[in-house]
Formats: C-alpha cells, structure tokens, sequence
C-alpha cells in the first residue's frame, strides 16, 4: 500500500518527523494553524494544510479538523508528536474509525495508561515496581484514607487518577493536612481532569527522574532502548535530559525494563513508549507511562543508533519490529539541552521575531530545530525553540560538546534560557550527576536568596 503521512502537530518535532518521512520515501502532509502558515517548515513539506485560527484549541486541538485534513489530503496515516492530542485516545479513536492509522497505541492502551490508577494496577500486575501507595482509587470515607496514610507511612502525596503536566497533587506532610488536602484535590480533580478520582503514595523526598524507552511492534515484539535521566526540572519540566542514567545499575534498567515490556504485551502495545520512575536508594519506582514520542527521544537514538521516529513509522505500517533485545547496544554518552524562547530572570516566554539565528555545530552534535533568521515565535505555543544534542564517547566530553555549541550560538531578537544552560553545564551538581528533581529549583532559589 502507498502510504502518506498527515503530521499533526508543529515546530521541531514536525520537522523531525518530515525527516523520517524523507528517509522513508512516505509522502507527508505538513497541518499548520493560521499562526504558522508562513513557517519555513510549512512550506518545506511535500504538502501543507491550514486547519484553523491561532488558538490550539481551534487548530492543533481541534480532532474534526485534523481528521477532515487527512481525509481531503488523501492521507493513510496520522502522526500526534507529542503533547497536543498524541495522548488523546479520543483522537486515535476518530482517526482509526475513520479507517486512518494512528502512529501510536491502540485507543485501549492509551486510555489504560491515561487513569494513573488503572496504569498503577497494570504495573503491579506485570511487577514492575510502584511505590507504595493506596490500592486503588481512594474511599469517600476520611476515617478510611487517614488509615491508609497511615500504612503508607508520611509524608504522602495525594494525586489524582488523571491528572497530567503536573498539576492535581498536593504532598502531605502531616495527619492534620490531610482532609483538606483530599478535598482541594479532588475538587481540582473534578474540575481540570472531569474526573475526581484520586490515589494515594508515599512522597519520596530526594528521587530522580529515570525513564525507559520501549519499542513495540503489533507482533509480540519489543524492546527497551535502556534508560534516560531528566531530572533537571523547573516546575515539573524537564530542561536537561541525559542517556544513560549516570550512577544507575544496568543490571536494574534490564531487570525493571524486562517487566515493563511484559505490560507492553498485556495491553498489546504498539510503537514507542516510555515509562517513567522516581529513583530513590538505588531503586526504580513506577509514576506513568507516556504513550507517545517523547521531546527526549534524541538522546536514546544517539547512544543505540536507532531512528525511533522511523520505528514508529515502519510498525504503524504493520511491519515488524526486526529487532531483538541483543541487537540493542549502547554507545557513549549523550545530553540534550532544552532551549527555550524565555527571558533568562523571569523565566516568562519571549515570543517575537529572531532577528539573528545561528545555531552551533561541531564534533557528535545535533540540533533539532525548526528556527531560522526572521522566524517570528509566536506566544500562542511552548516555548520550546531548538533542542541541542551533544553525544561523546563519555560522559564528561558530552558536557564539554555541550558548553562549546552553548557558546557558539548566536541568537537575537528574543531572549532565551542559554545562558541558565551553560550555567547548569558548569554546575557541580550536575558535572558530578545524578543530581535529584529538587535541585534546579532549589538551587535557582538559593541563589535568589544571595
Ligand atoms: P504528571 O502526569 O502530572 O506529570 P506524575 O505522576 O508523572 O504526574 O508526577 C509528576 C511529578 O511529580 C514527578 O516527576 C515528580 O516530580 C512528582 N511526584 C509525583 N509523584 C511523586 C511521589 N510519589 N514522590 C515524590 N514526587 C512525586
């Protein structure tokens, strides 16, 4: 069958997933939104087509319109990206019943891993392990939750069952917090997420954040693509992102990632996939899955050398996986520099036109970007502009990659959180790795104080 690829979402990882499509010979179908109709990677595409005004919710959010654009344009297949609608099992719903293919799980999977309780208990089931935490969703009764905290031992966090982009959590340090805390989460709950559910955990206090990268045909098959760190984070996003996980045992990442493939084939998962943990005394403990491509996946393609947007591809076509878990080696040492258009006091967005744009090139770097000179970075999305990549055969030459194409950027006309990254690659803490989630923040906040 000829295939032809609709791309249903923007900016870099559009124009990341143009290249797979090049690679692969599939023709592609660029979406854009009235705000980016004039972007460089719009017209690059083999096709284009605006599917509303400005605002997400009436473009890049908007399910009918992206499915009425891969019907006019003739396209068999629908790629999400990330955010937006790519864990949307309503969209791969829509696209499928309209005899499309969606690049990614079956709804059922993505719904599955979509109720944090329901993830949970899947997890439990495959023995993959969670942290302690309340069985299922939490009773009604106070009397019953203070009991379970109590098992659960303080502090705990309240969280709701779907909750996402960290919000719908309230940590609780003590017994007397803890009804008004169910409370206000659960209201949040019932108004953000339109489902009041919540769950219970034990708060860990100093984690990491460790994730592992799965592959997965509709054959059986799957693999991990080993592990990841990100645990440089300002408000629950992550800034810097590094494979492997320094510090972590490998024998851990094979043991943990064995099961988590095991839970891939119980819920007959397709196409890429990450599961998140919280790493604490050096063990690994569930928090979700993300069903989709993540921003990060270029550390994980730098160090195995494989093309996971072209994996995505080719099994959504129905091929297989033709990989087994021996042909997956690792290489080296890669990081990913998050670059943001923000203002580097405030942290606020800094949309506007870039007046200068030179991006920095040199020995085992990438840049995945979808910048050029006169690009006009519009307030309406993330701030997300460019993503550095630097790969070395350790650890130490990556950072030094790292500092030397953080250096030799030029860019002008927005302001962006370079220098915050060149800071962070001259930082102990993080030179030493295996800092925790808090430490950004924490350290940010310190500063402040001096
Ligand atoms: P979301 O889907 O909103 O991202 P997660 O369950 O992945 O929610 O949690 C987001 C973040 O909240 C984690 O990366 C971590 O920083 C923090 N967090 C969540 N659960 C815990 C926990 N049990 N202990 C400590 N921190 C947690």
């Amino acid at each position: 069958m000829n295939h032809k690829l609709l791309i249903a979402n923007r900016g870099e990882i559009a124009l990341r997933i143009q290249r797979a499509c090049r690679k692969l010979g599939i023709p592609h179908v660029q979406v854009c939104s009235q705000a980016d109709q004039d972007a460089r990677y719009v017209h690059e595409a083999d096709q284009s087509i605006c599917i509303g005004p400005a605002r997400a919710r009436d473009s890049y959010l908007n399910i009918p319109a992206l499915v009425y654009a891969a019907r006019v344009t003739g396209s068999t297949m629908v790629h999400p990206g990330y955010g937006f609608l790519s864990e949307n099992a309503g969209f791969s719903a829509a696209v499928a019943d309209d005899g499309l293919i969606f690049v990614g799980p079956p709804a059922s999977a993505i719904l599955a891993m979509g109720n944090k309780v329901r993830a949970r208990q899947a997890m439990i089931a495959a023995g993959v392990p969670c942290i302690p935490g309340s069985p299922g969703p939490l009773p009604d009764d106070i009397a019953e939750i203070r009991r379970i905290a109590q098992q659960i031992g303080y502090p705990v966090i309240v969280k709701a069952s779907g909750g996402g982009g960290g919000r719908g959590m309230r940590v609780v340090q003590v017994e007397a917090e803890l009804e008004e805390a169910v409370a206000l989460t659960r209201e949040e709950a019932r108004t953000a997420f339109g489902n009041p559910e919540l769950y219970m955990e034990r708060y860990l206090t100093t984690p990491r954040h460790v994730e592992l990268q799965v592959l997965c045909d509709g054959h059986g098959n799957g693999v991990h693509l080993g592990d990841r760190d990100c645990s440089m984070q300002r408000r629950h996003q992550k800034v810097i992102e590094e494979a492997p996980a320094p510090g972590v045992l490998r024998q851990l990442i094979e043991q943990v990632a064995a099961r988590c493939l095991d839970a891939c084939k119980s819920m007959g998962y397709r196409g890429a996939g990450t599961f998140e943990f919280l790493y604490e005394n050096d063990e690994l403990f569930f928090i979700e899955m993300n069903t989709r491509l993540q921003v990060e996946h270029p550390v994980t393609e730098m160090i195995t050398g494989i093309d996971i947007v072209e994996a995505q591809l080719r099994v959504a076509m129905g091929e297989p996986l033709g990989l087994s878990q021996s042909d997956i080696t690792f290489s080296g040492h890669a990081i990913e520099c998050r670059i943001n258009a923000e203002n580097p006091v405030t942290m606020l967005p800094s949309p506007g036109c870039v007046i200068e744009w030179q991006p920095p090139e040199g020995e085992g770097l990438r840049v995945d970007t979808h910048l050029y000179s006169g690009y006009a970075v519009s307030a309406h999305y993330d701030s997300l502009i460019a993503k550095f990549i630097a790969h070395g055969p350790d650890r130490s030459t990556a950072i030094a990659r790292m500092e030397n194409a953080l250096a030799t950027t030029h860019v002008t006309g927005i302001d962006t959180n370079i220098p915050l990254q060149t800071r962070l690659m001259q930082d102990d803490a993080f030179r030493a790795g295996g800092a925790g989630i808090n430490y950004l923040e924490t350290s940010m906040k310190t500063e402040e104080k001096e």
